[in-house]
């Protein structure tokens, strides 16, 4: 092997199994540096917070710990990424530079930065797709245009031919003796806060969750059991595709191995969980396209509406204290665990937007703070369908209603007894509807702090005006 020595970036992709950047590295150089660049802000930001830095924490402990095995060493930094490269390819005399691409507009912005670097300091780039199965431009329409729809996305997407996976690296040379800093903690981002109910971080305990998806039956019966929130009935991989503990690629034939041994029943699941995977991707080429729309509403018929909402109401629903049950389950559990289930996700954005009238970036900034699976493009993709405004999105006039969403989704009132204890002794009627003689469900508990049927008719109006304006 030529004497190289080469600096393998981690960013989204924080494992050694099926890695395309750090394969390509191993395989070409005689040393791979493996390094990772922390963000320096400190107590606050509006697009993260403790349970996702925990487990991001976590991971990174974890795969310090895999490198060790591999005789070498991950090298922390913390700063501007591109000043740190920039410090790190001088203090290593490195030639190459690894990583793997990313697509939200901050990641590419870096991109775009260490390329010029790269250019100035003679070090040759070397970057990858590994994020996604298909990246933008791989998915276009019979004119060579993106799509703005999911369905046809999803076709074109499932017909295109998938890559196959790389080995694991079982070696990187030497380990590198330069300054690190030592694995962060919570402390490190003057961070705090309760993470007992955040799963599991690093790459072993994620391979367990694929395995468990497979092994389970989940995956076989994904499509019937979807969108019932009360117990496991869906992968719980979103913190691991986020943070690339588990390869896309691995994730998709493992499926695709499951499927061809499966009924037909199963085998109909498990194509439904593929096509979820899809969604992700069309998230992320949607971001990759339009980058304006962590600014501004997708459809510019909406570019402007008022969202009259209050800050008390929103309050109310932050805490999971707004007297409609389905709705403070679902922030309890993200509260508590940092998840929430898909189906309740839409209904607490639907009710943030269409009942209380608040603006979706509110909730989509809160959801950031609070998810450990937090994706820009899957977030801003998801609170942009429930307020109406984004790609493909759910038109304006089609408003869910939380108690009947609870009646089909949850109706024996199993998730909402899990995650709002005062609420565990009524009976399952009572949280389908709103009290009728005005009392508490239970002492504490507050009333409903909105007519959903005047809210829903005061969207409509709103919604309406605007358009004819
Ligand atoms: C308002 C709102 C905000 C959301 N924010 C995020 C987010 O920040 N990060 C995130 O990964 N997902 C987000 N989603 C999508 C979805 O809720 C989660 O991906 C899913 O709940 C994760 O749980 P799971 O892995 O068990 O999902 P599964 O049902 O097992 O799905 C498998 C995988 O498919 C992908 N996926 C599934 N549904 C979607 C979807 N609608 N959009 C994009 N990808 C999807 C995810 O990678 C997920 O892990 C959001 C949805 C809504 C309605």
């Amino acid at each position: 092997m030529p004497a190289r020595i080469a600096l393998h970036w981690f960013r989204k992709d924080l494992r050694l199994t099926d890695n395309t950047a750090l394969h390509h590295a191993a395989k070409d150089a005689s040393q791979v540096i493996p390094v990772y660049i922390l963000s320096t802000w400190k107590t606050h930001h509006q697009w993260t917070g403790a349970k996702r830095q925990h487990f991001l924490a976590g991971c990174l402990d974890s795969l310090s710990k895999n490198l060790d095995t591999l005789g070498s060493r991950l090298i922390l930094r913390a700063g501007d990424a591109c000043q740190e490269l920039e410090k790190l390819l001088l203090e290593t005399n490195a030639t190459d530079l690894y990583f793997n691409r990313d697509y939200d507009p901050y990641g590419r912005n870096m991109e775009t930065q260490v390329l010029a670097l790269c250019d100035r300091l003679g070090v040759t780039c070397h970057h990858y797709k590994d994020r996604v199965l298909h990246e933008a431009p791989e998915v276009l329409t019979g004119s060579g245009t993106e799509y703005r729809v999911y369905t046809p996305y999803s076709r074109n997407w499932l017909s295109l031919p998938k890559p196959t996976l790389l080995p694991r690296v079982t070696s990187l040379g030497p380990a590198s003796t330069l300054p690190s800093l030592p694995v962060p903690t919570l402390d490190y981002w003057g961070l705090s806060g309760d993470v007992s109910g955040v799963l599991e971080p690093g790459e072993r305990a994620a391979r367990q969750r694929m395995k468990h998806l497979i092994d389970s039956g989940i995956l076989h019966a994904y499509k019937d059991k979807r969108n019932l929130p009360a117990g496991q009935t869906t992968s719980r991989l979103g913190q691991d595709l986020r943070f690339g503990l588990l390869s896309i690629r691995e994730l998709y034939q493992r499926c695709r191995a499951a499927a061809a041994d499966a009924s037909p029943a199963a085998r109909d699941s498990i194509e439904t969980y593929i096509k979820e995977l899809a969604w992700r991707e069309f998230y992320l080429a949607i971001l990759v396209n339009h980058p304006e729309v962590f600014d501004e509403e997708f459809n510019p018929d909406w570019r402007g509406i008022p969202w009259p909402g209050s800050d008390h109401h929103f309050l109310a629903w932050s805490q999971g204290r707004t007297g409609f049950p389905i709705i403070d389950a679902g922030i309890r559990e993200l509260l508590h665990t940092g998840f929430m289930h898909n189906r309740v996700r839409m209904i607490v954005s639907m009710f943030l937007t269409k009942d209380l009238h608040c603006h979706w970036r509110l909730g989509e900034s809160f959801f950031m703070q609070h998810l450990v699976d937090g994706e820009n493009a899957s977030n801003n993709g998801g609170w942009q369908w429930s307020a109406g405004t984004g790609a493909d999105a759910a038109p304006y006039f089609r408003i869910q209603n939380p108690w009947t969403q609870t009646k089909t989704y949850d109706p024996d009132g199993a998730y909402i007894r899990q995650w709002v204890p005062e609420l565990r002794a009524v009976s399952t009627d009572r949280f389908l509807a709103p009290p009728k003689d005005n009392r508490p469900l239970a002492p504490g508990y507050p009333l409903p702090i909105v007519d959903h049927s005047t809210e829903r008719d005061r969207t409509l109006a709103l919604f309406k005006k605007h358009r004819a304006r």
